[in-house]
This record gives C-alpha cells, sequence and structure tokens, in this order.
C-alpha cells in the first residue's frame, strides 16, 4: 500500500472547519469565559486559581485528541507559570517545534457595546474575547493540524508542542522549563509558532523578524506629600513637568524619534526591500485598521518607512500612570510624584540588557532639581530575525497558501515581541521558522474588541498541516 505524502488539501479544509465548528469554537468560548491573565498583570495569579483552569481546559481538549501516541504533560516547576508540554510521535529522527501559550494580556477599556472581555461573542467572522486569538486557539489549531495528517495517513516528523503561561509577561519562565525538557523537546528543524500577525486575512502569512521590548517604571518625586498648588506653583517645579523633560531625552516629542542610539539598529538591506515589495499589499493593514479619532492621522512618512518605524526601529509607549488621582478626585494640589510605566520597542538585533542600561542612564543621569528619579526595569526581551528562508519552506508556504486561500504566500515584520522565538532562534540556529498567526487588521490583540477570524483559524489549521508533510517531505529528496 502506498502512502501518500501529500494532503489532499480540500479535504483537510473541510476536516478542519469540522473540528472548529464543533470542537475548537466550543472550547475557545469557555476559554474566554476564564480571566486567566499573565502574572505580570496578577500578581495573585496563583491565589486566583484562573491560570489553573485555563491549563485544565486546554489540557482536557488536548487529551481527548484522537491522535495515535499523543501523549500531554502539565509541568510545574515551584512558583512559576505552568507550562503543557505534548508530544507526537512520527517518522524519522526529525522534529517539529510547536509554540503557542494561554495566558492573557489584562481587560483594557474600551469594549464596545455587548462585547467584553470576559464572556466570548460571534458575530459573523469574529469571535470577540479577551485571548482567543492571542494566543488560546494556539494549542488547538497546533493539534487539529496534527489530527489532518493523521486522517489522511500522510507521514510527519515527530511533532512536540509547547504552550506556556507566562508569554504577556515576557516568559520569565520558559528557560527554566526549556532547560529542563530540552532531551524532550530534541533538535527542532522546523519551528512553527502561532502567536503572530497577519497583513489580512486572505493569506498565509509569515513573519520574518519581530521587535523586542525594554519596560519598566520610571518615577519622578519632587516632594514627599502633596501640597496646596497656589502655594508652591513657582517655586516647587512639577514633577509632570520634570517627567516631560527626562522623557524629552529618549524621544524627540515633536517626531516620536527615540534619541538613545543604543536602542536602534542598522536596517538590513534584504529587509528594507522585503518591505517595499510588500508596503502597498499592507496599505490598508498600516493606514486603516487603527480606530483613529476623527481627523487624527499617522507619524510623518511615506509608507515604507512607517513599516520600518514599526518593525525596525525603536518606539515609545506610557502604558500607565500613578501618582495622578482620577479627574473626578483631582483636587488643587501640586502632586509630590508622578510615575509613569513606559514600553519601549526595539529593533531586532539590539541587544535588550544593552539597551536597558542605555535607557535607564539616559532617564536618571543628571535630574532636573535634584529630583528623585528612577527607572525600574523589568527584564527585556530580544527581538528577532528570521535566518535565511530555506527554498522548501518557501515553496511549502506558498503552495499550502494557494491552497488554503487561492492567493499566494507573505511576509513581514511584526512591531511586537515573542520572546521565546529569540531563544529558540540562538539555541537552534540551523532550524526554520513558520511564524504565523491571526492576528490581522482590526483583531486588536491587547487591546478592546479582541478578536479571533474564524475562516482565518480554519485555513491556517490547514496549511500548518500540509507545511509539517512538506518538512517531512524534504527530508526524503
Ligand atoms: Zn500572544
Amino acid at each position: 500500500m502506498s502512502v501518500p505524502q501529500q494532503l489532499d488539501t480540500t479535504r483537510a479544509l473541510a476536516s478542519s472547519d469540522r473540528i472548529w465548528e464543533e470542537e475548537i469554537l466550543p472550547a475557545l468560548a469557555e476559554y474566554i469565559r476564564i480571566p486567566n491573565k499573565s502574572q505580570g498583570f496578577d500578581a495573585q495569579w496563583r491565589e486566583h486559581g484562573h491560570m489553573e483552569r485555563a491549563v485544565a481546559l486546554v489540557e482536557g481538549w488536548c487529551k481527548k485528541q484522537p491522535i495515535p501516541g499523543l501523549v500531554v504533560e502539565v509541568h510545574r516547576l515551584a512558583g512559576r507559570a505552568p507550562v503543557i508540554f505534548m508530544e507526537v510521535p512520527g517518522t524519522g529522527p526529525d522534529t517539529v517545534l510547536l509554540y503557542g501559550h494561554l495566558d492573557k494580556q489584562p481587560e483594557m477599556t474600551g469594549w464596545s457595546e455587548g462585547l467584553s472581555p470576559w464572556e466570548p461573542v460571534r458575530r459573523g467572522d469574529r469571535l470577540y474575547g479577551r485571548g482567543g486569538a492571542d494566543d488560546g486557539y494556539s494549542a488547538f489549531a497546533s493539534l487539529a493540524a496534527v489530527r489532518l495528517l493523521h486522517e489522511q495517513g500522510v507521514p510527519h516528523a515527530r511533532c512536540v508542542v509547547l504552550i506556556e503561561a507566562g508569554e504577556e509577561s515576557g516568559s520569565p519562565d520558559l528557560p527554566v522549563y526549556i532547560h529542563e525538557l530540552a532531551a524532550r523537546i530534541g533538535k527542532p528543524s522546523l519551528v512553527v509558532c502561532l502567536d503572530s500577525g497577519c497583513g489580512n486575512y486572505e493569506q498565509l502569512w509569515s513573519t520574518t523578524s519581530l521587535r523586542g521590548l525594554v519596560g519598566g517604571v520610571l518615577r519622578v518625586e519632587i516632594l514627599t506629600e502633596g501640597v496646596h498648588s497656589g502655594a508652591a506653583t513657582g517655586i516647587v517645579p512639577s514633577s509632570f513637568r520634570i517627567l516631560r523633560q527626562i522623557l524629552s531625552r529618549v524621544e524627540d516629542e515633536q517626531t516620536g524619534e527615540i534619541l538613545v542610539k543604543e536602542l536602534h539598529t542598522e536596517i538590513p538591506a534584504a529587509r528594507r526591500a522585503q518591505i517595499e515589495a510588500s508596503a502597498e499589499t499592507l496599505r490598508h493593514e498600516v493606514l486603516e485598521t487603527f480606530p483613529w479619532a476623527p481627523g487624527a492621522r499617522p507619524l510623518a512618512g511615506i509608507l515604507v518607512e512607517l513599516i520600518l518605524n514599526r518593525t525596525w526601529r525603536p518606539a515609545l509607549a506610557v502604558t500607565g500612570a500613578e501618582g495622578m488621582p482620577a479627574l473626578a478626585n483631582a483636587g488643587n494640589v501640586l502632586r509630590p510624584f508622578t510615575a509613569v510605566k513606559l514600553s519601549m520597542r526595539i529593533p531586532p538585533r539590539v541587544d535588550p540588557h544593552k539597551a536597558a542600561q542605555a535607557f535607564k542612564q539616559a532617564l536618571e543621569h543628571d535630574p532636573p532639581y535634584g529630583a528623585r528619579v528612577t527607572f525600574s526595569g523589568e527584564s527585556g526581551a530580544s527581538g528577532w530575525d528570521a535566518p535565511p528562508l530555506a527554498p522548501w519552506l518557501e515553496a511549502a508556504s506558498d503552495e499550502a497558501s494557494r491552497a488554503y486561500f487561492g492567493k499566494p504566500a507573505m511576509s513581514m515584520g511584526e512591531g511586537g515581541t515573542i520572546p521565546f522565538m529569540a531563544m529558540l532562534g540562538e539555541k537552534f540556529p540551523e532550524a526554520q521558522f513558520l511564524i504565523t498567526g491571526v492576528l490581522g487588521p482590526q483583531s486588536n490583540a491587547h487591546g478592546p474588541n479582541e478578536f479571533l477570524h474564524i475562516p482565518m483559524g480554519k485555513r491556517l489549521t490547514g496549511c500548518v498541516a500540509s507545511v509539517i508533510a512538506a518538512h517531512f517531505r524534504r527530508a526524503e529528496r
């Protein structure tokens, strides 16, 4: 009997559609209801038990999958977020590593009428709710892809699926687990990551680079307690103005350009060329999918420069503040301190430790008026730049995209951060990467109205199955 080497993609898509409708979407709906915020956003995550509930849900779903030889284990090291480790035996010595995460960002405000972070709502192609697209679907879709291969008896390499619970906090616990599981993980020659984005919902997108992240809290203290603003202004400098001054050291407030040279890198010519080639396809995603206020517009610059800004240049967001009462409680007081949380994305190839040091130094040195200025940094995360794409993967991605979407595959750099990719890239320099995901136009992960584009999820699952089949065939060639 001959063994088929290639998936019947029509059959695979029909099966993916069925698995999504009957098994994945009901589980995802249940998953969305669990407020399992990442440890960085919920100091009492252990006591609350939400993370364990989410792990139990995913573990239970995965264990039920009709995949021969499937092993599903939950690993728990003391004081650390758990990790789900799964293994599917394969043909031959090779390994494919599939990665995703099940911790979530906090709620954020601004959800539209009828939508909520913790209550799933399906409208048309979209399943709304926190963490469905980022990245709750990844465990389900990874195993569904393997299942598509099994249904058709198509051979594949051994598959390891790793689902962590700390990605949104910078994956602080993952290196320890990777060390512990090193022998079990083996040496993957293909890494599939389903935690990334797509430029539209019409084709397969692979991510060629990610930015890193340096973050922390900047605090400016000028008094030990608040005082009457009528008595103090003109004598006591405002902590807010000092903070503005300090921020202007690191960011040009007119252009948004980051002024600390250690946070920049030289943009590789090949990446610039790739962005020039895909910019027009991304025009809509870059310019029109943000929820602009009436009359508001993006930073100055042509489209290609905006995409380079997002992928290969540092940029700052101020994500939270303390020391300021809510507006309703704001009396005429000169406040004693102002603190803000800074989130600085850094380009690939920039060392996050050196970047964090330079950033801290720029913020803290020579404080105006002798104010107490501190920057308490979090552990930074590296960006990532894909190794050269192997011809087999390029061909397989394109074939898969044409088969499941009817359009060629596309690639792009992402402005977000997936710390694990940099760790893997360092550890397995020979590995190829298919980094992709469902975070496309308006999907708004981390913000309000996050949704998962359901047809994208179904087709992407098929693409992953076909690429894993091609990965096996490449060894045969
Ligand atoms: Zn994510």
